[in-house]
């Protein structure tokens, strides 16, 4: 859309927020007429509506079900449910409803510069890990690039600013996705596939085809994960551009077409000239920081995105030992006792908290937090074996009791019904009385965090500053 477009156009905001309120300044700074909605109307929210309002914004606080009339189109804060009345509303009176994604698209290009093509990552776990390795990639190749998406730069500062980029390296949710319908990337991968956020999609069909939107209009390259079916499956039902390829990735040893793992190597079956008989070497597994299974996979995601996207071998290899991990992803805390700490407290739901588990042996493990609408048995089974005891918190942690003593009911479990600050020092000590000589502690909660703590950063800091509390103490 060019800047013209806007002007006048009454554009609804729905949230104020990370991406409600800078969409309502660039949305005003197009000359469009902007309103925002939003449920809440709490100190806070009258605060950034007193600022918004300062540039000519109309808010309207504690009412976010009313559509606005006159409304054109609204841009949504991607954390608002599709159940919400607003958007039935919206449905009724055939009024587009856009997010923040959609909107970065669609602003692509506005001031006639050369838009950057986008290679697109999703999937339930793994997303900014892949992203970044990306990012690190495609920097060593020597292009212009960024992260964006949920991390580093947001998508409409990277389309907006004065940055120029070769490309973008773009991490999708399943909610930016649903509300994403025109967006159409270069290429584009999803990671895996598992239950969450199930409250807010309804169902795991309605979850999984929305990732699947992340694959409709892929130019050159559809990547999936050889070893999830339905990833594939989505690939296959995704409507492409002509000549676009499906390319798998596999820890195991790669068929044509896809990316793998031979003898400690990542080799590359895909983008080769003759893929029936060729491998490219592109790195070695110990260049994946750290070459845990699950991050391997990850590594091959995102060198499968940046060979669909013509980057050398070499230039994989580099940005792979370049790659740091971020904060709270297994990340090492300390060892106390010769008990390792570990504080994967990203791992916000059973899929994540699944493949940590299976690094270590044996684990006591701290969990419990927001279940959103997930079952444990699955999670609690696979990984009874490796359990020497188990220290539960958080809300929804009855449910993870239950599955515990159906699959697990030797394995002792400590009950903390505290929520409180002071919750984490109490669990972290209990779990070092559980723990012996060898053992792993690992926090890697399985749910979300928000019923004790602002938020999984806050969550694994209070874990690694009990930790380090309990080393001064036995120092
Ligand atoms: P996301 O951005 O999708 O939340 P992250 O890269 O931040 O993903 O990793 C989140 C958590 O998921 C990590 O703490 C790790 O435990 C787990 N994880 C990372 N990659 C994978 C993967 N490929 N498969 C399963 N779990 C993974």
């Amino acid at each position: 859309m060019s800047n013209q477009d806007w002007q006048g156009k009454h554009v609804t905001v729905a949230g104020l927020g990370v991406s409600g309120i800078p969409a309502a300044r660039v949305l005003n700074g197009l000359g469009a007429v902007v309103t925002v909605v939003n449920d809440g109307d709490d100190e806070r929210s009258r605060a950034q509506a007193a600022e918004l309002e300062a540039q000519g914004i109309t808010v309207r606080l504690g009412d976010g079900a009313t559509l606005p009339e006159s409304t054109e189109l609204i841009v949504t804060t991607p954390g608002w449910k599709p159940d919400k009345p607003l958007f039935a509303a919206a449905a009724e009176a055939g009024v587009p409803v856009w997010g923040d994604v959609e909107l970065a698209w669609r602003l692509r290009g506005h001031d006639g510069r050369e838009p950057a093509p986008w290679l697109a990552v999703t999937g339930t776990n793994g997303k900014t890990t892949t992203v970044r390795m990306l990012a690190s990639i495609l920097e060593a190749a020597g292009l212009r690039t960024a992260a964006v998406g949920n991390i580093g730069v947001s998508l409409l500062d990277a389309v907006l600013g004065d940055e120029t980029y070769d490309v973008l390296a773009v991490e999708l949710s399943s909610y930016q996705l649903h509300w994403a319908p025109s967006l159409r990337a270069h290429s584009a991968v999803v990671l895996n596939l598992a239950p969450d956020h199930l409250d807010w999609h309804g169902s795991m069909e309605a979850y999984v085809a929305d990732k699947g939107r992340i694959y409709e209009g892929n130019r050159i390259a559809c990547v999936y994960n050889a070893a999830d079916k339905a990833t594939e499956d989505l690939v296959r039902q995704a409507d492409v551009e002509e000549g676009c390829r499906a390319i798998g990735f596999t820890v195991g040893t790669p068929g044509p077409s896809q990316l793998g793992v031979v003898d400690g190597i990542l080799v590359d079956r895909a983008f080769v000239t003759n893929r029936q008989k060729q491998a490219q070497e592109l790195a070695e597994v110990g260049d994946v920081n750290p070459p845990a299974p699950h991050n391997i996979a990850n590594a091959l995601a995102a060198a499968a995105l940046a060979r669909a996207f013509g980057v050398e071998p070499r230039a994989v290899r580099d940005g792979l030992r370049a790659f740091r991990p971020d904060a709270h992803r297994i990340e090492h805390v300390a060892e106390v006792a010769e008990v390792a700490y570990i504080d994967d407290s990203k791992a916000t739901n059973t899929h994540a908290a699944e493949a940590s588990l299976a690094a270590y042996d044996p684990i006591v493990w701290i969990a419990g937090g927001l279940a959103k609408g997930a079952t444990f048995d699955e999670l609690v089974s696979g990984a009874a074996k490796r359990l020497r005891g188990v220290v539960l918190m958080g809300r929804d942690r009855a449910l993870i009791r239950e599955a515990l003593t159906r699959h697990a009911p030797e394995v002792p479990v400590v009950d903390l019904e505290r929520t409180d600050t002071g919750a984490m020092s109490e669990a972290v000590r209990e779990a070092a009385r559980l723990a012996r000589p060898g053992d792993t502690v690992l926090m890697a909660p399985a749910c979300a965090s928000m019923d004790m703590f602002a938020n999984y950063n806050k969550r694994g800091e209070a874990f690694a500053d009990a930790v380090r509390a309990l080393a001064d103490e036995s120092a």
